[in-house]
């Protein structure tokens, strides 16, 4: 028995969400974002149970050595590029396609040989203003790319979505139209969109989408679950009661003692902590599901247990099993609960949970 926090990964529902996510958008090829340790599920196993992808995204040139050192074949884009001639040849040697997302990427690509072979996206900045060459840089761009013997041609085109969650932000469809109008003379293939990007906006769903946490069975909109998008969650993250003590009304729980018992209560100790990856500022009555029954956080989240007011579930047992997100408790409440992201639980699970495959 596992007594300590652990996460359950689900990996039959990664092809049942990718599934989905082609239902979607059809004739879209899909792009699977993998960075971050695949959101936190482990790289190569979540690389492993999309062999159906056309193309990985990582973020940076080590998550796609990695994958490629552990066999994987599909193309994958690296995200944030290069920094210099010696981390190119590197995207060369290992079959890595650099985001060329600057100026100054087109001049290191411009000092290859037409020996070297390279296969490269260009991202063009249409409002985000993170990465990609800016509107006014981009026709000189495209044609010094162009003019390139190392690199493949037509170069594909990528740009990123500031706010697609946000279906009432005028930004979404100013960056549309943005990167339609540079593009306006150009045949090539292009990548708009994230999970909230196909989700929601059709012009989005264009030759490559970019699937990240969709593909984990999590909803990109704070207001929806992955249930509510067909998904399901991937990670379960559980761990067990360690301890269960009858209090008096008006008894001081956990650190700072700023949780008070309103009434006699029957106080749950689970062992997970923010040390877990459990988020230090869940607020009590974050929700917690032990043996399938709704009981609420109380007091501050220490860094390896958490308190429970178990006062109305009496016949719950000290080694009984508790759900902290995934299967029954959706992880974007507890994100609600903790003021943060799903996307920012998940990355956040740290090494000492054991991850559990079923
Ligand atoms: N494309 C880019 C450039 C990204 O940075 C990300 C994630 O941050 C994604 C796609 C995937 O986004 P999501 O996880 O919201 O689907």
């Amino acid at each position: 028995m596992l007594l300590s926090a652990y996460a359950e990964l689900d990996l039959a529902a990664v092809p049942h969400n990718l599934a989905r996510i082609r239902a979607v958008a059809p004739n879209a090829k899909i792009m699977a974002v993998i960075k971050a340790n695949a959101y936190g599920h482990g790289l190569i196993r979540i690389a492993k149970a999309l062999s159906g992808v056309d193309a990985f995204a990582v973020a940076r040139l080590g998550e796609g050595i990695t994958l490629r050192e552990a066999g994987i074949r599909q193309r994958i884009a690296v995200l944030q590029g290069f920094i210099d001639r010696e981390e190119l040849e590197l995207h060369i040697r290992f079959g890595l396609e650099p985001v060329i997302h600057s100026p100054f990427h087109v001049e290191i690509v411009e000092g290859l040989s037409s020996a070297e072979f390279l296969s490269v996206w260009l991202k063009l900045d249409t409002g985000m203003h993170r990465l990609g060459v800016l509107p006014e840089e981009f026709t000189s761009c495209y044609a010094r790319l162009q003019r390139c013997p190392a690199v493949r041609q037509p170069i594909p085109m990528m740009t990123h979505l500031a706010n697609a969650d946000a279906l009432q932000d005028l930004i979404t469809a100013k960056q549309l139209d943005c990167f339609k109008s540079a593009l306006h003379n150009i045949r090539t293939e292009c990548s708009i969109a994230n999970s909230a990007g196909f989700l929601a906006w059709d012009a989005a769903r264009v030759e490559w989408i970019r699937p990240g946490i969709a593909l984990y069975g999590v909803s990109p909109f704070s207001d929806r679950t992955g249930l509510d998008e067909g998904l399901q969650p991937v990670m379960t993250f559980r761990s067990r009661l360690i301890s269960i003590k009858n209090l008096k009304a008006g008894d001081a729980v956990g650190y700072g003692g700023d949780w008070i018992c309103p009434r006699p209560t029957r106080l749950g100790i689970a062992s997970v902590g923010y040390g877990d990856g459990y988020p230090r500022h869940a607020r009590s009555g974050t929700p917690v599901l032990v043996r399938g029954q709704r009981v609420c956080l109380v007091g501050r989240v220490s860094m390896d247990m958490i308190s429970l007011d178990l006062t109305d579930c009496p016949d719950v047992r000290v080694g009984d099993e508790v759900t902290l997100w995934g299967k029954g408790l959706p992880i974007e409440e507890i994100a609600r609960h903790a003021s943060t992201i799903p996307y920012a639980l998940l990355c956040g699970i740290t090494p000492r949970v054991k991850m559990v495959e079923r």
